[in-house]
Parts: C-alpha cells; structure tokens; sequence
C-alpha cells in the first residue's frame, strides 16, 4: 500500500495533519512508509479481485458478502471501514467523527486511506484478493486504484428502477428487535422480450408485525433523489471499467433464491463448492 501513498503524495495530499489522537501521540511517522511495492501479483497466485456497482437498495452488500464467503477473500465495503475507524479511536477516527457528524462526504484521500489500511491488514495475515463494495464512486477513486494494483472485473448489478422504488418503499424494521423485513410483493411478468421479475416478501412474524416502523428516508421522492445521484455519479465509473473491459454487467432477475445461482453462472463459478443455501 505505500504505493498508494505514493500515488497520492504528489498530487500535495500529506496524511500527517490528521494524526494526533487524544493521547497527543503523532501518528505521522507510521503512516507514511517506504514498503516495497508488492501489490501487482500475478492473478494465478493470488484471489480475485473484484468490485461490486450497484445502485442503493440493488443488494449489492448480500451478494458481495456471500462471493467473499465462497471465495475466501475479504469483502471490503467503505461504510464497514467508516464505522470501524470511528469506533476504534484509531489515527483517523477523530477527523472523520467531525466530517461525519457535519454531515460532510469524506474526501477521496480519506477513503482511500481506510481502504489501504485494510489491504495492507490483509496482506499481513496472508490474505489475498478482495471484494469491494461501494468503492470506487469517483473516476479519480478508480485511477488510484488502477495506478496500484489489478483490478479483474468490475460486476455491475442491475434491477430495473420501479422494482427498486418498490422494493425500498416496502422496507420495515421492527421498533422493538430491530429485525429488518421487506413486505412487497414483487411478480413482473416477462412481456416485450424482457424477463419477468419475481421477488419474495420477507414477511415480519407475528410477534413484530404491530411495531414495525418505515425509515423516515424511505419515501419515494428520497428514494428517486438517492437514485438519481448514484447514476450521476456511477456512470463515469461505469464507463471507466467498460472501456477497459472489464465491465460485467448484470441483470438481477429476481431476489437471491432467483440471482444467486445465475450469478454464479455468469461469473463461471457454478460448478464451485456453494455451501451457501439459494434460499436463505
Ligand atoms: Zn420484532
């Protein structure tokens, strides 16, 4: 990972400012080292490595969960590295709880610097390849990425946007234990050469159904606005990884019982040992 920090040096980005914890110790010295590049493995000795696009509300964090299981690589979402940092009172997690509570986007260094830190955790425990998710969001996320290390393929996974809508506007948790539950119903019949979509509602038991509560920001003008946003941005990143490509894209054709096992197919991994049940 120094090769990332090296990357980013000459574009005037210094980590150092960041790096006095509560303690008053400077993290400065650790943070900038001079490791040898060993990042560009060659793809026979080492795992996959992966991205996962995916609109909000695609289930993009399932999927790449239960591939990372399957192939034994670490599944890296930013949002996972984000609360890490902030609860472990690590060099970082002062300057990112002010960005955080301002309600602030963290900047690409700041992201990249969480991620790096992570593959390098990784590679420390002998653990190659990686999944990531939400990562990278911005062209210039994907050319630091591309400057240091391989990425194989990029899985762009696709469904279609009223079903999306759908999907979240039925999304209920249970005020008292908290369960996630999902109450629409969705069964797209194939009509004009498209598939038809099936997904099952994850019914709430009967002891949540009276307290289940909808997230305020599940409404469909916030769900249609967040859409909105991800294409913007998405798309420049979508069209950086076809050019190259190195795009995979994918239509879900229904919930995972549905797009579990075509996704296996598509990425040729179907005749892989898959303890994981379709049905869960
Ligand atoms: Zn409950």
């Amino acid at each position: 990972m120094a090769a990332l920090r090296r990357l980013l040096k000459p574009q005037g980005v210094t980590f150092s400012y960041i790096c006095t914890t509560h303690q008053g110790r400077s993290f400065s010295s650790t943070v900038i080292t001079d490791k040898p590049i060993h990042l560009r493995q060659d793809p026979k000795n080492r795992n996959v490595q992966w991205v996962f696009l995916g609109c909000p509300g695609v289930g993009k964090g399932t999927y790449a969960g239960r591939l990372s299981n399957l192939l034994g690589v670490p599944h890296i979402a930013t949002g996972d590295l984000v609360r890490e940092e902030l609860s472990s009172c690590g060099p970082l997690s002062q300057q990112l709880a002010e960005i955080v509570n301002q309600g602030k986007l963290l900047s690409d260094e700041i992201i990249i610097r969480l991620l790096s830190k992570r593959l390098e955790t990784g590679e420390a425990n002998g653990k190659s390849g990686f999944i990531l998710d939400g990562f990278p969001r911005t062209i210039r996320q994907a050319e630091i990425l591309e400057g240091v290390t391989d990425i194989d393929l990029v899985i762009n996974l696709k469904l279609r946007e009223d079903v999306i809508l759908e999907k979240c506007l039925g999304r209920r948790i249970c005020s008292q234990c908290g369960g996630n539950f999902n109450l629409a119903s969705i069964d797209i019949k194939a009509e004009n050469g498209k598939p038809g979509i099936y997904m099952a509602p994850l019914l709430p038991p009967p002891s949540c159904e009276s307290k289940l509560i909808t997230r305020a920001d599940d409404t469909e003008e916030v769900v249609k606005e967040r859409l909105r946003i991800y294409h913007e941005m998405s798309q420049p990143v979508e069209e950086f990884y076809r050019s190259r490509g190195k795009l995979l894209e994918f239509d879900l054709p229904g919930g995972i019982p549905e797009s579990w096992p075509k996704l296996l197919q598509a990425l040729n991994l179907d005749d892989h040992d898959d303890k994981q049940s379709a049905a869960a």
